[in-house]
């Protein structure tokens, strides 16, 4: 099968490098293009980098002798991954679809628009579709899919086997948040060392809007949105890599541990068509009392799992239990790339 050509809009950031070191290699998709702001514009990718590449030893060979670009619709490519910063994202992201581009997103700017899929392949495949209604209004030949907030997609994963099995009507998450998840070089060092930052600005309104759009039924163009119930907190906390979640469930059918745990274990997700880079098990559970934690299970399933332990009852709603996931990897790049692959399998990208 000849490769897709993929350009990286905000290559040079956070999740832009953890893209360009997860298409490495990657079966489908080949990185023809990178772009990133008047910064970086002109110079080789591995010049660019220089002190600022993080997230593996090395940087690919593929991608070191790369020029990096402006974000203007006139890239070599056939779809545009963009890790681009909110500030920039939207009219970008726009633009691209008007030339006529498919774009999958990490940015927040078109997340909630009505006729842009906010999707998850584990949960809301079926989602695509928004993609016909999308081109018809904005009368462009391109599309935007977006997916979620890095917090939203690991609650959501834990949640799908739940909602599935036994239904949800209310959920309570306090959140753990990596300080790679503000970007690089993100909080400073003398705010967070030796301390908690309790506020994450806009966080908390997406971990409880999002989940009721990727949740909701699409039909005839529109998503009709779920219906539950989410109370967020969330925190900055000194760790590189992983967001952990703290979530109390209330269940809509009664449920045993035994029968919780057995619905996480079960959980597919994707059942058909197989994408190079869904994880196996999207949710993993760890019965060790002392688990999941960023040091240790980071990783499981090459970061493409939410990792969840800890399920005991919970004396205010049914049942509580812990949330490992990674932030850049399925929480971002990761999730950016198994869109596309969708995208690719179900034909919206046609190379
Ligand atoms: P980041 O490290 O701050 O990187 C931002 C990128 O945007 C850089 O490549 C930067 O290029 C580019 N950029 C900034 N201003 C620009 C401009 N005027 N024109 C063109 N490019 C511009 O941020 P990040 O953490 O990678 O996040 C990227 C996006 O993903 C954001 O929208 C973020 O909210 C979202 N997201 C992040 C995470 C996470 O865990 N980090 C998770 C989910 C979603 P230069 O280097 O040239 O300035």
């Amino acid at each position: 099968m000849a490769r897709t050509s993929v350009g990286i809009l905000g290559a040079t950031g956070m999740v832009g490098q953890t893209l360009v070191k997860m298409l490495e290699n990657h079966p489908w998709f080949e990185v023809t293009e990178l772009a990133a702001s008047e910064r970086s514009v002109g110079r080789k990718y591995e010049e660019a980098m220089d002190s600022r590449w993080n997230v593996s030893p090395y940087i690919p060979e593929y991608a070191r002798n790369i020029r990096i670009k402006e974000c203007r619709p006139d890239l070599d490519c056939d779809i545009v991954l963009s890790a681009l910063d909110s500030s920039v994202a939207g009219s970008i992201e726009e633009d691209f679809a008007r030339a006529g581009y498919g774009v999958s997103s990490n940015a927040k700017n078109h997340r909630m628009d009505a006729d842009v899929p906010l999707l998850m392949p584990e949960i809301n495949a079926g989602h695509v579709e928004l993609i016909d209604t999308q081109r018809k209004a904005r009368k462009w030949d391109g599309f935007i899919v977006t997916d979620p907030n890095c917090t939203t997609i690991h609650m959501c994963l834990a949640l799908k086997p739940l909602i599935d099995r036994f239904g949800i009507d209310k959920v309570m998450v306090t959140s753990m948040q990596a300080l790679s998840g503000a970007g690089y070089p993100g909080v400073p060092s003398m705010d967070i060392v030796d301390n908690v930052i309790p506020f994450i600005g806009d966080e908390e309104d997406k971990v409880e809007e999002e989940p009721l759009k990727i949740f909701g039924n699409a039909s005839g163009g529109i998503i009709d949105r779920a219906r539950i119930a989410i109370s967020a907190q969330c925190n900055r906390v000194a760790v590189r890599q992983g967001h952990t979640e703290c979530i109390s469930v209330k269940l809509s059918t009664k449920a045993s541990g035994e029968e919780v745990i057995e619905a996480f274990s079960k959980f597919r997700g994707i059942a058909s068509p197989r994408l190079p880079s869904a994880a196996q098990h999207p949710v993993v559970y760890l019965e060790q009392e002392n688990r999941p934690q960023p040091k240790l299970d980071l990783n499981i399933e090459n970061g493409m799992a939410s990792v969840v332990g800890r399920l005991r009852p919970c004396s205010i709603l049914d049942y509580k239990f812990v949330v490992l996931g990674n932030n850049l990897v399925r929480g971002a790049a990761g999730a950016a790339i198994l869109n596309a692959e969708l995208l690719k399998a179900t034909g919206y990208i046609e190379k």
